[in-house]
């Protein structure tokens, strides 16, 4: 049976799916797509005219800090280094309480939400000075929110665990109470090889995936990647293990580089790039040329390394600037990697998209069968929308229409 002779609940005409590929429709039957074709003749509950616009599966922040968002009331930065960036968010982390985290959470997660984000991974800080507030706040949105995005909470150890052995039991009973995942952070710990260790014990536990920040510096020398790729081979954890930052990887030669990336796509280790809060806290010891201290995300991917862009930080010390866009940090990583060719552009936004999300175990690709999740671009597709940083639209979860931030509209003088 033809999709023309069916009865749906909503219909999305005239968009593409595909760079410069043919207008077709987009038919949804509750929570899925029926069907994606052109012309389909039907009667719908909701028939939206897409107006030529670039539909796909929403955008997929893999590394988002919601809990320590917002907080630039409470912090003062005169370095900008990692140092105090560090310091100052532990300080006005011991004042968290649960309704703060929960609203300025919700802030970012709604400008996320309008900004075509359908899946997020965010952080959330378990220790001795973070209690279990800013964690049960995060679960409380995570809930509220369902209706326009899917977030996965990663249990984070931000200020070590040898130093601080009852965050590591801290750690366990957020794994066991609504946790999916644990994240460790081997440079603020005294012993970071036993640091990552523990995290992966954790994981091995509870049978989760573990994300380390990590190689935060410009110090090629200065790296605990060795220690993380080794345990993962050990654990058989492949494709369960992402890394933030890796910084040092800019200060490399593409050789070195190279190497490093083949020898993380064997261990099937993901890595988020972060460039609007390493932009921000890298190369503060120079005064002139100061070096852009992101890691070279298409190389990586060029290697086979399954590699995303992502938010990371929203007015805090780490990055006094943001919006949860992703459309904004792929454009600023494309310029920042001095990217121009159309294939690199593509590249890009996969990073912030179908790469992402596979990142996440999941994909956003737009097909019959799939859950109904389509956000619309204002773009013929993603190579442009990379370069203009295209409108985001409006924006469908499970079916259901979860934000619409309308057309804009010029009144030209006659
Ligand atoms: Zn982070």
């Amino acid at each position: 049976m033809s999709a023309s002779d069916q009865q749906f609940d909503l219909i999305i005409r005239n968009v593409r799916v595909e760079e410069g590929g043919d207008f077709v429709d987009i038919a949804v039957r509750g929570d899925r797509i029926a069907a994606i074709e052109s012309r389909i003749r039907c009667d719908a509950l909701s028939d939206v005219d897409g107006e030529g616009s670039f539909a796909f599966g929403g955008f997929v922040d893999t590394h988002i800090h919601l809990d320590k968002a917002c907080i630039l009331d409470r912090c003062a930065i005169c370095q900008g280094t990692l140092a105090e960036a560090v310091q100052q968010t532990a300080k006005a982390k011991a004042g968290f309480e649960e309704a703060d985290v929960y609203s300025r959470a919700a802030r970012v997660v709604e400008k996320a939400v309008s900004h075509g984000t359908t899946r997020m991974r965010t952080f959330a800080e378990i220790d001795p000075r973070a209690g279990f507030r800013s964690f049960e706040a995060i679960k409380r949105v995570r809930r509220d929110y369902a209706f326009a995005v899917d977030i996965e909470i990663c249990a984070f150890a931000q200020e070590g665990l040898t130093n601080e052995p009852q965050t590591y039991d801290m750690l366990d009973t957020a794994l066991s109470d609504g946790a999916d995942l644990v994240g460790g952070c081997s440079y603020t710990d005294p012993a970071p090889g036993r640091h990552i260790d523990m995290i992966f014990a954790l994981a091995s536990k509870h049978d989760v995936p573990a994300d380390f920040h990590l190689d935060f510096s410009l110090d090629p020398d200065r790296t605990d990647l060795p220690k993380v790729i080794d345990a993962t081979l050990r654990h058989g954890w492949q494709g369960r293990v992402s890394i933030g930052h890796v910084t040092n990887l800019s200060a490399m030669p593409p050789a070195q580089v190279l190497a490093i990336a083949d020898n993380l796509a064997t261990a099937g280790i993901a890595i988020s790039v972060l460039p609007a809060t390493d932009l921000f806290l890298m190369g503060r010891g120079h005064d002139s040329l100061v070096p852009r201290g992101v890691a070279p995300a298409h190389l990586l991917a060029g290697r086979g390394v399954v590699t995303s862009i992502a938010t990371n930080n929203v007015l805090n010390p780490f990055t006094p600037y943001g919006d949860a866009s992703l459309i904004r940090m792929a454009n600023l990583y494309a310029n920042v990697a001095q990217l121009s060719r159309d294939e690199d552009l593509a590249l890009v936004f996969d990073m912030v998209s179908e790469t992402a999300a596979g990142q996440l175990d999941g994909s956003s690709r737009l097909q019959a069968g799939v859950e109904a999740t389509i956000v619309l671009l204002d773009s013929p597709g993603p190579c442009a929308a990379v370069r203009e940083i295209a409108r985001v639209i409006a924006g469908w979860k499970k079916g259901r229409k979860s934000f619409d931030n309308g057309r804009p509209v010029l009144h030209k003088a006659i």
